[in-house]
């Protein structure tokens, strides 16, 4: 092994040296890819220093994710001690199923999930448990909230109109879900927002109002902290009114924003967090965890058994339920996606990770500064989000963002409001200085003029 960590070292050498020298990566087509790099697999195995030299080739045609021209998608930068603990947890290989397996990682991840139940405010006897992704975190919410809602609903299946209710601007792992778990997309409700991309709660409350008389079976709310393209809040306090007086549950997905607790000058934004039934969170987004790195949260850990317990005599074989987080979680094999995140924790403390939340709150008020104070703006962001969504001058967003792409500028997206299409610019990098926002704009403005004919609407 020890050739190998020698390997590793040097292609990690190489690879950080490309991606200062070239931030951003010219895309080339699937074709090309294809033509240039042996991605076939046959029949005889190579060399060792045949495979590590094609690592290192594939790794060099890999779109650069962890550097400061990354603004594309809701996760960026790079935190060396949480990747060394991910390249650890992959050394170890143990699965997260049981304490006989997992020993001390274990008690790591019940650390953590014990550390949110305390910010959010969860008191009594909560729950909690990992799974790979937001989406299906946010899965879990939903089905538990299925099952609690209808008597033996987990056995029988769904024989009644379900419905429940999430903004228009919520993540579309929610339909996707609602599928799976057997209610059918149309009975999920899309509520309208305000202009700031927040859920109107009135215009929720007559939605429950009227279907109730119609005779369906509205048994939860999905509420959003920092939603994909506004990045807005909902109100969690008014959801959790409406969902009190007519017992339904109500689920967070704060996988994007969620992480706005660690802070005392943001925390405000999920008030009444601690009234939800379950809540949602990433740490691969704004907390600088390699992906992934996703939480859910339970205000009373019995439903996790309700909904997701099965014996396996197979596997169950020492220690109480409690150290067996197999026992409620939605796969078998558990990756331990738990070290990475406690280790960074360890790092920098949960001060360290106040400061990273605060930090991409003040590069997204710079950026959202700058777009107000140029004419050539025109801003759809509200304060409080780390999306900052623009457009400039009349450039049509799409041809600017695929262009930059294409040109090897900037990695930059867009999105859609209401009526309105532009670029998103995401702010989660904690890597990221101000100075690099400043360079983003002089980057995308010097681009944009020197192309203006073939950008402009
Ligand atoms: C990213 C995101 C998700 C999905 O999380 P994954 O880990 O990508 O599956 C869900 N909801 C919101 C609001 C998100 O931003």
């Amino acid at each position: 092994m020890q050739k190998d960590i020698q390997a590793l070292q040097q292609i990690i050498e190489d690879l950080t040296a490309l991606e200062t020298s070239q931030p951003v990566l010219e895309p080339k087509s699937a074709e090309t890819l294809l033509e240039q790099l042996p991605i076939a697999l046959g029949e005889e195995g190579m060399e060792d220093m045949e495979v590590y030299d094609l690592l290192k080739n594939v790794l060099a045609e890999t779109p650069r994710t962890a550097t400061r021209l990354f603004f594309n998608q809701l996760f960026g930068g790079r935190n060396p001690k949480a990747v060394v603990a991910d390249m650890l947890a992959s050394f170890m290989n143990n699965s997260m199923y049981t304490f006989k397996v997992g020993g001390p990682q274990i008690l790591i991840e019940k650390e953590l999930i014990s550390q949110f139940q305390s910010m959010l405010g969860y008191d009594g006897d909560p729950g909690g448990t990992m799974a790979p992704g937001g989406s299906m975190t946010n899965f879990m919410g939903m089905l538990m909230a299925r099952d609690q809602a209808i008597k033996d609903v987990h056995n029988e299946g769904v024989r009644t109109k379900m419905t429940m209710y999430t903004s228009e601007c919520s993540h579309y792992s929610l339909p996707k879900n609602a599928t799976f778990m057997g209610i059918g997309r149309s009975q999920l409700r899309y509520v309208p927002a305000d202009e700031t991309g927040a859920m109107k709660t009135d215009v929720l409350a007559q939605m429950i109002a009227d279907d109730k008389a119609a005779g369906a079976h509205p048994f939860m709310v999905v509420a959003t902290a920092g939603t994909t393209v506004m990045g807005a809040f909902d109100n969690i306090q008014a959801c959790a009114d409406l969902c009190q007086d007519s017992g339904m549950w109500l689920h967070v997905d704060g996988a994007y924003c969620g992480s706005v607790m660690f802070s005392k000058k943001y925390r405000h934004l999920i008030d009444g967090a601690h009234r939800a039934n379950s809540f949602s969170i990433n740490a691969h987004k704004m907390l600088s965890v390699p992906l992934s790195c996703s939480f859910i949260l339970v205000k009373e850990n019995k439903h996790l058994y309700e909904s997701f317990a099965n014996d396996a005599e197979y596997l169950y074989q020492t220690d109480d339920d409690d150290l067996n987080p197999g026992k409620i979680s939605l796969q078998c094999g558990r990756r331990n996606d738990a070290l990475k995140f406690w280790t960074l924790w360890k790092s920098i403390g949960r001060s360290g990770l106040e400061k990273m939340v605060d930090h991409h709150f003040g590069l997204a008020e710079r950026a959202r500064q700058y777009v107000m104070d140029h004419r050539d703006y025109q801003v759809y962001s509200h304060a409080n989000s780390v999306n900052i969504c623009f457009n400039y001058k009349d450039v049509d967003p799409v041809k600017l963002c695929n262009a930059l792409y294409e040109e090897g500028e900037l990695m930059v997206g867009y999105g859609q409001f209401h009526d309105d299409q532009f670029v998103r610019l995401v702010a989660v990098n904690a890597n990221n200085e101000e100075g690099d926002i400043d360079y983003f704009f002089k980057k995308m403005e010097a681009f944009a003029e020197a192309h203006y004919d073939e950008l402009k609407k």
